[in-house]
């Protein structure tokens, strides 16, 4: 079976999103809003399978997490405390003509691309990351930057990414609150709470999926950015004279490496770790790494992971006055933990798994979503061969009943067999069942493989295990 060399473009895996019930663009009876997109019936699915199994893999099978579900809109000094109210920003400039605004790290790195497809490698190891917003301005001015719309761009401000909005009960400036631009601060804030209510002991980590908001500038790259948008945080805390934070990165790394390869099946050659350098790195951060994935438009972050030491526990303490601290049982020494924070964006999941899944296969003139066969919306598809043989549908419904108990189960009457073959590797479907003649005889069904086209007859009574045994 050949493997998919060449990643598919994005307009091939925005088409499939849209014809198949993946994604739509949201409000697209209106018109549509900017960077917004819904999760049909397939992707919410599929977005739902990849959460869960999140879940699993880092709370509900490590004796040292716990979850957490904490709100969107929390006490305005949060944001305060932990920098994003004045430094969580965006360098954005203006083309001076459309006043259109655009990302003037965006500006810089498709302009420098361009140089590098005209052949020039003056900028091949330049890390756009590391400029600061005066030395982008200063690289806009001497390469004479201009706009997509080849307009010039004003210098680039720094545009704070937080929205904003107030709680009806209280008049005034009290009722200014921000919808979260980060999961991981409800984390911080319940530190306190988690301890005392919990038997957790350091090390040990809180977990929590759920929206953030960032008011970003994108650049059509489908999900990958949204205003809205879902994470899945980790806050590890640990005593660091006690756990060396060298050792915790490089099992955390392992950890987030082994779930995107073993659990979400997507092959090593797409993924590369991302070392930052000191002028990217945020000043609280020790060491930082991106696992970047290589989407359809380039290599770009998929998970960030940061040794950010005691500094978000210290800011909460001098803006709460709350003595956020660990006793140690055993030494009774008292300090403020230090934490590692492995942070993935779980839209950028979602794309990366149908990037990986795509599988135009020439041979057999059709595209196959190659899901890992625990992630597919659906497990099963069961088919009446004939719609119009009520015998036929009657035993094909017996077998979608059977089925449909152990395994998420499509039922497809329409069409041809052969359509609906086309239709079920399409949205990733790993088992189609056909209900025949035969069946009414002997009691045994043809099994199709999605990724080989193969075919077996087996007896319905072997279905389940024989399914069981084939889903990883
Ligand atoms: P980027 O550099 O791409 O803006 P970031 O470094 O600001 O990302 P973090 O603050 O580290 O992102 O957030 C953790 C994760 O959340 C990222 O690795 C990414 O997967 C996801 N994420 C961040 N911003 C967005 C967004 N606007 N839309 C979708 N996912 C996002």
């Amino acid at each position: 079976m050949s493997q998919q060399t060449q990643q598919p473009t994005l307009d091939e895996i925005v088409s499939l999103c849209k014809r198949r019930g993946f994604v739509y663009p949201t409000s697209a009876i209106y018109g549509g809003l900017a960077n917004s997109y819904d999760y049909g019936p397939l992707g919410s699915q599929l977005l739902k399978n990849i959460k869960d199994a999140w879940w699993k893999t880092f709370i509900n099978r490590r004796t040292d997490m716990v979850g957490l579900d904490s709100q969107i809109l929390l006490h305005p000094e949060t944001w305060v405390a932990s920098g994003h109210v004045g430094s969580f920003s965006d360098p954005l400039v203006d083309d001076l003509v459309s006043k259109k605004r655009y990302r003037a790290d965006h500006l810089i790195e498709t302009w420098i691309k361009k140089q590098q497809e005209k052949g020039n490698t003056q900028f091949d190891s330049f890390v756009v990351e590391d400029l600061s917003i005066e030395q982008m301005a200063e690289f806009i001015t001497e390469h004479n930057i201009l706009s997509p719309d080849g307009n010039p761009i004003s210098e680039p401000k720094a545009f704070n990414l937080l929205f904003e909005t107030a709680i009806g009960t209280v008049a005034g400036d009290k009722a200014k609150v921000y919808l979260r631009g980060e999961t991981a601060q409800g984390i911080f804030s319940n530190f306190k709470q988690i301890l005392d209510s919990s038997r957790v002991q350091l090390p040990f980590g809180v977990g929590q999926m759920g929206k953030s908001f960032r008011n970003e500038i994108t650049t059509g790259q489908f999900v990958f950015r949204t205003f809205e948008f879902e994470q899945a945080e980790i806050e590890y805390f640990f005593n660091p004279n006690q756990t060396k934070w060298e050792d915790l990165m490089d099992s955390w790394k392992q950890a987030m490496h082994q779930f995107i390869t073993q659990t979400l099946g997507i092959q090593e050659k797409n993924l590369k770790w991302r070392r930052h350098s000191d002028s990217e790195r945020s000043f609280y951060s020790k060491d930082t790494y991106d696992l970047d994935y290589n989407f359809s438009f380039g290599w770009k972050e998929l998970w960030g992971i940061a040794y950010r030491t005691d500094y978000d526990l210290k800011q909460h303490i001098k803006h709460s006055g709350e003595k956020l601290e660990y006793r140690d049982p055993h030494t009774n020494e008292v300090f403020v933990p230090h934490v590692i924070e492995p942070a993935l964006g779980i839209a950028r999941a979602f794309l990366m798994v149908l990037t990986d899944a795509y599988w135009n296969d020439t041979e057999r003139n059709r595209v196959v979503l190659k899901l890992k066969p625990s992630l597919a919306p659906y497990k099963v598809a069961v088919f009446p061969l004939l719609k119009n043989k009520p015998e036929l549908v009657e035993k094909a419904q017996s077998v979608f009943s059977l089925v449909s108990e152990k395994f998420e189960t499509l039922w497809d009457d329409r069409g041809n067999i052969g359509k609906r073959y086309l239709y079920q590797d399409e949205i990733g479907t790993p088992f189609c069942i056909t209900v025949d003649f035969e069946s009414l005889e002997n009691n045994t069904v043809t099994l199709r493989s999605r990724d080989t086209a193969e075919q077996v007859r087996i007896p319905i009574s072997e279905l389940e295990s024989h399914i069981t045994s084939m889903l990883v």
